[in-house]
């Protein structure tokens, strides 16, 4: 019998799907599920995203396009980086992929030999761990606990890039945190990296838009231009306009970047189907009201969830300044029982809430951080109030 690769092996099925798929087995059973599991935006493109498609389908050529992403793309993600900041970028800077997922994963290709290092802060997206484990790279995971806001110290940065890690994976605003770094935090992390110049800089922001509290978005670049050499910033019109299964991700980052990403498509993916582009066109170049009406509604939606997180005794959880993700520290509840049930960890946490209460979250270890879970809160706003007053229930019955 042939045998699989070992990156395979290495890869682990999503945690965030097994608990979605099991939220969903039961809603199917004719439970009362309110699922808090998966990560996508509540909302659709604006119609002028969907008449850009049909019109594009109309005059569709059918053919292969380009590995780095159309003209028309690229034109509209630098004036959408432009307006966020970044300047002194051309074509050469930018390349394209089937949602920043598949970028990030052609990345790690890139600038990753089997056993170099790669440095991130956890909490973590999932993914990022995954794409090192297939690609062989080792991690140093930073462990950035919810006594220092789950955010990123300048000292532990400078320890961890002393060991010149070829690559340094950023995140901001956070996913499963909803963390912001400040201007005047990123500019204090930004000095540091400066002063490792063997290390490649990935920031992956994808929710870029999605900044609540007026403390807007900045990127390592803005505080120190230098770095523009070695750092690529991830974008993906995923989240942002509602897009997540139209599967674009961009690229801005150093001309060899681009071309390395661009060569790897050319092999990996050909090209972003044309009416996809279309879309995306659309998306990043119309008008901007979904975004900013979302922001303004993913900020009242935290304000719930914290506000009823905040009313649980022991729970405490840092405030989540953008995305829509809240991450409480529920590790009070450890060592307790919940209906009979001994809880000891955050995924037998999960696993209890899901079956006494019908709420889905996703445990923290997924992420990299086992006193937690992360409450993603896209869910219908009607069931939003409801699914945390279960949660203080659940906290209300442990014994
Ligand atoms: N990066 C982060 C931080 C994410 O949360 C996600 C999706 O959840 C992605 C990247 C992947 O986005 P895309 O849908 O563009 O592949």
């Amino acid at each position: 019998m042939p045998q699989l690769a070992k990156r395979v092996g290495r890869a682990k099925p999503s945690a965030i799907m097994v608990i979605a798929t099991k939220a969903k087995q039961l809603k199917a059973a004719g439970r009362d599920i309110i699922s808090f599991s998966i990560g996508v935006p509540n909302f659709l493109p604006g119609e002028h995203v969907y008449a850009a498609a049909r019109e594009a389908l109309k005059h569709d050529s059918g053919q292969y396009g380009s590995n780095r992403g159309a003209d028309a793309l690229l034109d509209a993600f630098l004036r959408h980086i432009e307006a966020l900041g970044f300047s002194g970028y051309s074509h050469a800077n930018l390349s394209v992929g089937i949602g920043a997922k598949q970028v990030l994963y052609n990345l790690a290709e890139a600038m990753l030999d089997e056993g170099d290092e790669i440095a991130f802060a956890a909490p973590y997206w999932t993914t990022y761990h995954d794409i090192a484990d297939i690609v062989g790279a080792k991690v140093n995971v930073l462990h950035c606990g919810p006594a220092q806001n789950y955010k990123l110290t300048p000292s532990q940065l400078d320890a961890a890039l002393a060991r010149k890690p070829k690559v340094f994976l950023f995140n901001n605003p956070s996913n499963p945190t909803g963390m912001v770094y400040t201007r005047e935090e990123i500019a204090a992390l930004a000095d540091v990296l400066a002063k490792h110049p063997d290390t490649w800089i990935i920031t992956d922001d994808i929710y870029n838009t999605m900044v609540f509290d007026g403390i807007g978005y900045h990127n390592f670049v803005f505080a120190k231009p230098e770095l523009k050499d070695r750092l690529v910033f991830v974008d993906s019109v995923s989240k942002t306009y509602g897009m997540p299964g139209w599967r674009v991700g961009l690229i801005a980052g150093p001309e060899s970047v681009a071309k390395a990403i661009t060569t790897l498509n050319s092999n990996h993916i050909t090209s972003v189907p044309e009416v996809i582009t279309a879309a995306a066109v659309a998306a990043l170049s119309g008008p901007q009201d979904i975004p900013h009406e979302k922001c303004v509604e993913f900020a009242r939606r935290r304000d719930i969830v914290m506000d009823g997180l905040n009313a649980i005794p022991g729970v405490s959880c840092p405030r989540p300044q953008g995305a829509f993700y809240a991450f409480p520290d529920i590790s009070v509840a450890f060592g307790k029982s919940h209906s009979g049930t001994k809880i000891t960890n955050d995924v037998e946490f999960c696993a209890a809430l899901l079956d006494a209460k019908g709420v889905a979250c996703v445990p923290g270890s997924a992420f990299g951080e086992p006193r937690a879970l992360r409450i993603s809160y896209t869910c219908p706003f009607e069931q939003l109030q409801p699914g945390i007053e279960r949660i203080q229930e659940f906290f209300a019955e442990l014994a």
